[in-house]
């Protein structure tokens, strides 16, 4: 699948050009002007070229319950989501690809999906998601979420004795499902990627982690988790470990280049230090940090101190949507209130710099993309700068970054594959899947949790409500 793209719209250090992009056998493999065109030539005028978005933390069979999850901070909120997640596959495939539709429709072409898997079905939960990402043409990451402890060991007990029921599976069961997953589905070169994901230090034991470590390095696995999301898990970390989470973690050797942690909340400056020192990346999550009430991630300190930062939507459960450059919008201007020195706050091009190349640097694929680079796979998005939302002329990037940019992604390729195109995904039927999103769902306002009952008053006492 060979094309060239023609006198299109670059972004420069801090200027643009229009020039033509050459893609061959998947790969960039020319930019320059008046290029000869190789394959298909594609008109590229009055349109704007940037490297694919990641989105670097979601969990897509969260898209069942947008929109209806009660106002709630994240322990509570865990609790109502678990009572009525989603138990068929079926689901786990269609809301997989609704996540991808929305991902690749708001400029990403990689999607970490931070994976519930079904108990008892779990290898099936991975396949479904791996077929549906297959079908659709993303580029996935899957992070099957895994934990060993159950739902109220993530609560701290403060001055109360409490025991908690033991996990329904054990720790080397769940790093067998991991393995077995790997040799099934680890297909770097096919755009299917299987992470090491343990919940967090929330749920998890260290024997967890340390297996994880342990397959990450014999299959050379990129690890994600979930850090810091809320003060009540910094006070779990204390109390768990007598030292901050990531102190413990960095013990553990889980921190590394390839590793990502989703929304880091609540570190001080000695874990921001470790961070940096161990070259992990962080995650922004600012929407649902924002919506369950988290906190705001110290994101200027992150890129201060050297540590990588990108985006991500995080499930859409917490969102409640999955558009990417809403998240990079919020996760950008939010900080400027954090930080009177506006010398620190993030420019338009940091923040595209962030989701392409931040992204790239956290799945340990800074080499293949993340950039206009010759040589790089073409995971590429093309923008329509006649977009109404996109008028009148000024600054593209910024108009895309600041603005509300709708309808503006006019095609996306991954590793060089056409599957946006005119503004609609054509690898899958999305017709179809939006009936089947509304046959398999009903209006509902009215459910309770059984479990947020059970726990809320304990969950009040500890965190001094
Ligand atoms: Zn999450």
């Amino acid at each position: 699948m060979n094309f060239t793209i023609q006198n299109v719209l670059i972004a420069t250090n801090d200027a643009y050009t229009t020039t033509d992009v050459q893609v061959v056998a998947g790969k960039i493999s020319a930019i320059a002007s008046n290029l000869d065109v190789v394959g298909t030539a594609v008109n590229g005028e009055n349109k704007l070229l940037l490297p694919g978005f990641v989105n670097a933390h979601t969990h897509s069979s969260e898209m069942w319950q947008r929109g209806i999850m009660s106002v709630l901070p994240l322990e509570l909120w865990l609790a109502e989501l678990y009572d009525f997640a989603p138990l068929d596959t079926e689901k786990v495939y269609l809301s997989a690809l609704g996540t991808a539709v929305e991902t690749l429709l708001s400029g990403g072409t990689s999607v970490v999906d931070h994976l519930v898997l079904i108990p008892g079905q779990e290898l099936e939960t991975i396949a479904t998601a791996v077929r549906a990402y297959r079908e659709i043409g993303i580029r996935a990451f899957i992070a099957p979420l895994i934990q060993d402890e159950s739902l109220t060991a993530g609560i701290p007990s403060g001055e109360t004795e409490r025991n908690h029921e033991p996990y329904f599976r054990s720790t080397a069961d769940t790093l067998a499902i991991i393995e077995e997953a790997v040799r099934q589905f680890h297909r770097p070169e096919e755009g299917v990627n299987i992470l090491v994901a343990p919940t967090g230090i929330q749920l998890c034991s260290d024997a967890l982690f340390t297996g994880c470590i342990e397959l990450s390095d014999r299959y050379n696995l990129c690890r994600h988790s979930h850090l810091l999301e809320t003060k009540a898990q910094e006070k779990l970390a204390q109390e768990k470990y007598g030292c901050s989470a990531v102190e413990h973690l960095k013990r553990l050797g889980y921190l590394s280049d390839r590793t990502s942690l989703a929304h880091c909340v609540w570190l001080n400056d000695i874990d921001i230090e470790i961070l940096a020192a161990t070259q992990s990346t962080v995650v922004h999550n600012p929407l649902s940090n924002l919506r369950l009430g988290s906190g705001i991630a110290p994101i200027l300190k992150y890129r201060q101190a050297g540590v990588n930062v990108t985006f991500g939507c995080d499930g859409a459960s917490s969102n409640d949507s999955q558009d990417l450059l809403e998240a990079i919008k919020i996760g950008s201007i939010l900080h400027n209130t954090t930080d009177r020195d506006y010398q620190h706050w993030i420019t338009p091009r940091q923040s595209v710099e962030m989701a392409a190349l931040g992204g790239a640097k956290a799945l340990n694929m800074v080499d293949k993309i993340g950039s206009l680079t010759v040589g790089k796979q073409a995971d590429l998005v093309l923008y329509d700068l006649t977009s109404l939302s996109l008028l009148p002329r000024t600054d593209p990037i910024g108009l895309l970054v600041l603005g509300r940019p709708t309808n503006a992604v006019d095609s996306a390729w991954v590793n060089g594959k056409q599957i946006v195109v005119a503004g609609k995904v054509n690898s899958i039927n999305v017709d179809e899947l939006r009936q089947k999103l509304f046959q398999r769902s009903q209006w509902d306002t009215q459910r309770k949790s059984q479990t947020v009952a059970e726990i809320e008053a304990h969950y009040r006492t500890v965190m001094g409500l």
